[in-house]
């Protein structure tokens, strides 16, 4: 992203005119390597078509789009000239910033500039300045805005004692983006101010984005430290942002007026005593935003003129946005808006002016001075693709998916399809919306209650639990109240409010947050349903197969597995959560079979072979009568598997494979040793440093290895060290969001790059293992360095902590390890083969992507060839391999990894009874053939096919 460095400021330069300072500027950015020699044609252009002074002395003169494809990297210069350039119309620019851009990366600048630029003019600052840093500080340096209103106001919280409350008011601060995560633990740390009368202050400048300030009343009143809390001021502190208005409360408590705030019935009136920004009952409008490069300096010119023809105040912001209204006559405030071409504006103008709406309207649809393709011209693409060339299938076909979950089912189609809402986005009258919404409410509460008290698994309670706490949230109803009161319809108030709520909670990279977005976006959608008067297709009365485009975590959670017989879905792959949870549940389950499937008529019955990946739709009576003979034969036969659990896993010609459990937590370690389990060939860490608020310290780390070794009684225990970032965040260890974070800091990069956090994780289990087989690997090693440094430091604590029997090895997750296993063969003691990531990486899929994920198999012949070069490597070495992603427990793949000369395949532990009859069933001699034949194949198709003959 660009920013602004020293480096990147010349001071003391000297133009005659703005032609030269271009010329100036555009030889700096050729001698910076950033752009060729025809940019400054296009710097020329661009001023051709309207000068980009920006205000206060600053100009940013940057290419046109036929420009761009001179641009070799994105950057920028700047240059001081003290005694100023004319940049037309009289515009006098004391800093340029060039900016050279390919696409329109500059807009996000222009944000954080105008951000960061307050009202004051900064010309003579600038001409002033005398050195790169106080040029930077003057641009970074502003004063911020405090930030108090109505998103920062929570009249009648339901808070049972002073940290309730405390927690209340961080929460307003937290939704309004002003602080970090953090910033609670650093309030909980500040001391609490009493001011008198119950209003009490806390106050932190930790973890601030931005100055805010909130206040927080309790639903009843309270007490803390022996004297009364009615009211909680919560400040996010920054510099001198905050002194007027803590002059102003001093004032107020001073003339006695305590009493008035807390007397205060309603948000406005709080504001109105603080001197926050009211909110009004304006006339408001929105509009789709057109422009193809969003509302920069041009568009954003000729809007903010527009809005100045107008005696009144006129403001906007951005729907999806999480700032406050900022006035559109400032060019400035709307640039810092930084609206993209298709968010949608909302302006609101004083009662007296109502008539500027129709006139802003008109004018962004215009394209404000550009030309500009209108969105609805775009054919729009659809989030559900059910293109119309797609025929529902044909009664007796068969469609292959991906085996998801293995068993056979049958029963009618319930085809749920994601249901389209069309509403008003005004509403009758605030009273009569209200209710509305408080009707729907009630109605999904009941709902949510009676699956409560018919989930019997504990796990999904919970997360019905969950719904009923957000359906509750006070927060929520606060916000939906305010707009219901601004005049807007019940559902759009509703969605408008949740959909942010979402958003914020998944752009905060945190996968509990993340989920509970998930959560918080499906109770929405159950409220936005009965808002709509949309009701679900009611369930088959006998157990059916539920068909959908993409089954959630969630959505599984809510199934009755004595209703549900299968699941198919049409997009979606085998390692997605929803196949993990299906498979937990013992639904069977296709997934990945494609859009046509969505066609299928509801009560049609049909047939799904989770072990196969194949449904059949209308099957003809011998072959469901067949079908079902086969399912009743696998049931026996896993009765019979699981007899034999605790037996060796030998072949018929006398080869034995250990088979291995994957567990991610220390508590169920007795039950996978009762599930047959010969050790554990993969503890997740990660998964235990998730389930703990913040980072486990050694003793608490020691404690959890300590149990599994205990539990294993002597057996191996195979341990990944901290695999985090990529997909799997930790809450409390904030990474910098990638843009590709599969490719980016995850696995072993990001412990190299904390080693205290490794050394401690090796030192808690250097200390739990004692004489006990400890085996550690380090997940994503993809350079031999890593392995080695990885190496090393194991090697230093061994010294400190000795332990009898230790191996260390890596995964191999990435190909490039597969490829130098000859190499790394010789240095580590094993290797286990991820076959989740390495097949991800291999084939470069998205081992989540909704559609895509389904071609993600593992039985790729390309992904095959890694693993077989993998084992040789290994073995010719006296090392052994194992074999840890869900691919060791598919059926079609357990005769290949055999053949394959794999020594260990690690499972999740409902699957080891049966991976090991299937063993015991095969001879190795007879499996190598085979997989000398698919290492030669095209496709996993073909792979697939070779093994069902
Ligand atoms: C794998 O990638 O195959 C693996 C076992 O690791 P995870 O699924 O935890 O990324
Ligand atoms: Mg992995």
């Amino acid at each position: 992203m660009l920013q602004f460095t020293t480096a990147q400021i010349a001071m003391g330069q000297e133009a005659v005119d703005k032609s030269a300072a271009l010329d100036l500027l555009a030889a700096r950015l050729v001698e910076d390597g950033l752009v060729a020699e025809g940019y400054l044609a296009g710097l020329q252009a661009r001023e051709q078509q309207g000068s980009t002074y920006l205000g206060q002395g600053i100009a940013i003169p940057h290419g046109t789009p036929q420009t761009r494809d001179q641009v070799f990297a994105t950057g920028v210069c700047l240059m001081q000239f003290p005694a100023g350039v004319d940049w037309g119309d009289g515009q006098i620019v004391h800093l340029a910033i060039a900016i050279a851009a390919r696409s329109d990366e500059h807009l996000r600048l222009l944000q954080q500039l105008t951000r960061a630029l307050g009202e004051g003019d900064l010309s003579v600052a600038l001409s002033q300045a005398d050195s790169a840093e106080a040029v930077l500080q003057l641009l970074q340096g502003a004063p911020r805005e405090l930030l108090l209103d109505e998103r920062s106001i929570g009249l009648g919280v339901a808070a049972d004692d002073f940290d309730d409350l405390l927690w209340q008011g961080a929460r307003l601060l937290r939704r309004a983006d002003c602080v970090e995560s953090g910033f609670i633990t650093h309030l909980h740390r500040a001391e609490p101010l009493p001011l008198g009368h119950g209003l009490w202050l806390v106050a932190s400048d930790q973890a601030v984005r931005q100055p805010a300030l909130a206040f927080v009343t309790p639903q009843q009143p309270l007490r803390h430290l022996d004297r009364p809390l009615a009211g909680l001021f919560c400040l996010a502190a920054h510099g001198e942002a905050q002194a007027p208005l803590l002059d102003r409360l001093c004032s107020l408590l001073i003339e006695g007026r305590a009493q008035d705030l807390l007397r205060a019935s309603d948000v406005r009136a709080v504001l109105a005593l603080l001197g926050g920004e009211v909110p009004g009952d304006w006339p408001s409008a929105r509009i789709t935003l057109a422009n193809p490069h969003g509302l920069h300096a041009r568009p954003a010119k000729v809007l903010a003129q527009l809005a100045k023809e107008f005696p009144g105040e006129v403001r906007v912001r951005l729907v999806d946005g999480v700032g406050s209204p900022v006035s559109a006559k400032s060019l400035s405030k709307l640039l810092g808006l930084g609206a993209r071409r298709g968010q949608v504006l909302e302006f609101s103008v004083e009662p007296a002016i109502a008539d500027a709406l129709p006139a802003l309207l008109a004018a962004v649809e215009g394209g404000l001075g550009e030309e500009v393709e209108p969105l609805a011209a775009l054919a729009p693409l659809p989030s559900e693709p059910v293109a119309t060339t797609l025929a529902a299938p044909v009664a007796g076909s068969t469609i292959q998916g991906v085996a998801a979950a293995p068993g056979i089912a049958a029963g009618p189609a319930h085809v749920q399809l994601q249901q389209h809402f069309d509403y008003p986005l005004r509403g009758e009258s605030p009273g009569h919306e209200l209710q509305r919404l408080e009707a729907a409410l009630l109605q999904v509460r009941n709902d949510i209650e009676a699956l409560i008290r018919r989930s019997e698994v504990s796990a999904i309670r919970e997360i019905f639990v969950t719904h009923q706490e957000m359906l509750a949230d006070p927060g929520l109803a606060e916000e939906v109240g305010l707009r219901l009161r601004q005049g807007e319809s019940a559902p759009a108030a509703w969605l408008a409010v949740i959909d942010t709520a979402a958003r914020q909670q998944e752009s905060l990279q945190d996968a509990l947050l993340a989920e509970r977005a998930a959560d918080l976006r499906d109770v929405g959608r159950r409220v936005l349903m009965q808002l709509c008067g949309i009701s679900e297709t009611p369930e088959p009365k006998q157990p059916y197969v539920l068909v959908m485009a993409e089954v959630g975590p969630s959505d599984v959670a809510r199934l009755d597995p004595s209703r549900v017989a299968g699941i198919l879905t049409a997009r979606g792959g085998a390692t997605a959560h929803s196949a993990i949870v299906a498979r937990a549940l013992g639904i069977p389950a296709v997934v990945g079979a494609g859009d046509a499937v969505l066609l299928i008529a509801p009560g049609t019955a049909l047939l799904l072979d989770g072990q196969r990946g194949r449904a059949t739709v209308d099957p003809a009576t011998e072959q469901l009568e067949k079908a079902l003979a086969e399912r009743d034969r696998r049931e026996k036969a896993l009765r019979a598997a699981h007899a034999r659990r605790f037996e060796p896993a030998v072949t018929q010609d006398g080869h034995a494979v250990e088979v291995f459990a994957n567990i991610g937590e220390s508590a169920g370690i007795d039950a996978v040793v009762e599930q047959g389990a010969e050790g554990v060939g993969l503890l997740r860490t990660e998964l235990i440093f998730m389930a703990h608020p913040q980072l486990p310290d050694e003793a608490a780390q020691e404690a959890e290895y300590r149990r599994v070794l205990d539990g294993l009684a002597g057996r191996p225990l195979v341990v990944r060290t901290l695999d985090v970032g990529g997909d799997k965040p930790l809450p409390y260890w904030p990474i910098a969001k990638e843009e590709n974070p599969f490719l980016g800091v995850r696995g072993i990069r990001l412990t190299l790059q904390r080693p205290q956090v490794m050394e401690s994780q090796l030192r808690a289990l250097l200390r739990a293992a004692g004489d006990r087989p400890l085996r550690i690997m380090f997940p994503m090693v993809g350079q031999l360095e890593e392995w080695r440094e990885a190496r090393r430091m194991v090697d230093r604590l061994l010294a400190q902590i000795p332990v009898s029997d230790l191996q260390v090895g890596i995964m191999i997750e990435v190909p490039s390890a597969a490829l130098l296993a000859p190499v790394l063969a010789a240095e580590v003691d094993f290797f286990s083969i991820g076959t989740n990531d390495l097949t991800q990486y291999t084939l470069a899929i998205d081992r989540g992507h909704p559609s895509l994920s389904a071609q993600a198999d593992g039985l790729h012949p390309a992904v095959l060839n890694l693993i077989d070069m993998t084992v040789r490597a290994a073995h010719a070495h006296g090392k052994w391999v194992g074999v840890c992603g869900e691919l060791a427990a598919d059926p079609q793949a357990v005769p290949l990894l055999l053949g394959l000369d794999v020594d260990e395949l690690s499972v999740a532990a409902r699957s080891i009874a049966e991976v090991k009859a299937q063993v015991r069933a095969l001879g190795i001699e007879q499996a190598r053939g085979l997989a000398r034949q698919a290492l030669a194949l095209g496709s996993a198709a073909d792979v697939r096919a070779l093994v069902e003959k």
